[in-house]
């Protein structure tokens, strides 16, 4: 859950997770929504999906348990280099290292490297130099001394080095490169996006969709139907080909309800919320696809949605549904 995400954030989901899946066979035996309904708002869901795998591969290869070596768990859907190395030295005492962003400031400051660390060459040389550094004894204690240390002392502006353990060798404050390593790239600029979702009307119901396992985004969680807009494309055409997207059907496109903006990695998306009908024997058909459910403003949050398409849920509640 720490992954790209604050303390303070976690802190308001991991004790319901934790109520709701107490051990790796509770999660294991979990069905996907259930999973995905626990994680909704925290974001990057594939994480929730690994976790899942990872529950179910404990359960069958390693008895529940979560292996002992730096090795073995790398074999765990979910688990890369970095989680390895944390839960290997800090659990198990393992003699391994771990490179993360606070990790990366410490070291090309210190030893004056130049580069993106994100590359390549530059990457390969951090994590050697890490696991040339981890001691035998307590490895652990290194490791999140390390990183605490970034986080607190080598920070990535203002750096303390006037309190810093490290002062007396360090390259960069040798040669005042502190405020210039590591030598990051420039983030790009968010790029705005427009889109639509529909709300499709069934009286006082509307209607969600649940995403394929193959969609690039959101897999598996419920939204309105919703499309980008293509160049010049009306809201209403891209309203249209929303619903014949999600439920095969021409709808009845109606007014605009609500807008909200969200910021998705580097996507900064307009999101606009139109009404719809479909004649009621349409509507009657494209409900039985099992993709396709229609709820009560009060019942939606009982599928697990997208932050932003959540938002417009609880407008809807709020505004006693689409009008
Ligand atoms: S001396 Fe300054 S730049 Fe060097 S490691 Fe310490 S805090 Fe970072």
């Amino acid at each position: 859950m720490l992954q790209q995400t604050q303390v303070a954030t976690v802190l308001r989901y991991f004790p319901n997770w934790m109520r709701r899946f107490p051990s790796v066979r509770a999660l294991a035996d979990a069905p996907e929504a259930d999973v995905l309904h626990a994680w909704q708002g925290l974001g990057y869901y594939s994480r929730a999906r690994r976790l899942h795998a990872g529950a179910r591969f404990l359960l069958e290869r390693h008895a529940g348990e979560l292996p002992r070596t730096h090795a073995a768990l790398l074999e765990l859907p979910g688990i890369g280099a970095y989680s390895a190395g944390a839960i290997a030295s800090i659990a198990f005492g393992e003699k391994k290292p771990l490179v993360d962003g606070n990790v990366v400031r410490v070291l090309a400051r210190h030893f004056g490297l130049r580069g993106d660390p994100g590359k390549g060459p530059l990457r390969r040389a951090l994590w050697q130099l890490a696991g040339e550094l981890v001691p035998e004894d307590r490895p652990g204690d290194f490791n999140q001394a390390l990183m605490e240390l970034g986080a607190t002392v080598c920070t990535p502006r203002a750096a303390a080095c006037g309190a810093c353990p490290l002062r007396a060798t360090c390259v960069a404050r040798r040669d005042g490169l502190v405020e210039k390593l590591p030598e990051l790239p420039a983030r790009p600029k968010p790029t705005r996006v427009r889109a639509v979702a529909v709300a499709v009307r069934d009286g006082k119901r509307v209607v969600l969709v649940r995403l394929p396992a193959s969609a690039p985004r959101w897999a598996g969680l419920w939204t309105f139907p919703h499309v980008e807009l293509e160049p010049n494309e009306t809201r209403a055409a891209a309203a249209e080909r929303a619903v014949h997207g999600a439920l095969g059907v021409k709808a009845h496109i109606g007014v605009e309800l609500a807008r909200i903006e969200h910021t998705i990695t580097r996507f900064r998306i307009a999101l606009e919320l139109v009404e719809a009908t479909l004649p009621g024997n349409v509507l009657r058909g494209a409900l039985r696809a099992e993709h396709v459910v229609r709820a009560l403003p009060s019942e939606l949050s009982r599928h697990a949605m997208p932050a932003p398409h959540r938002k417009l849920a609880v407008w809807l509640l709020a505004n006693g549904g689409a009008s």
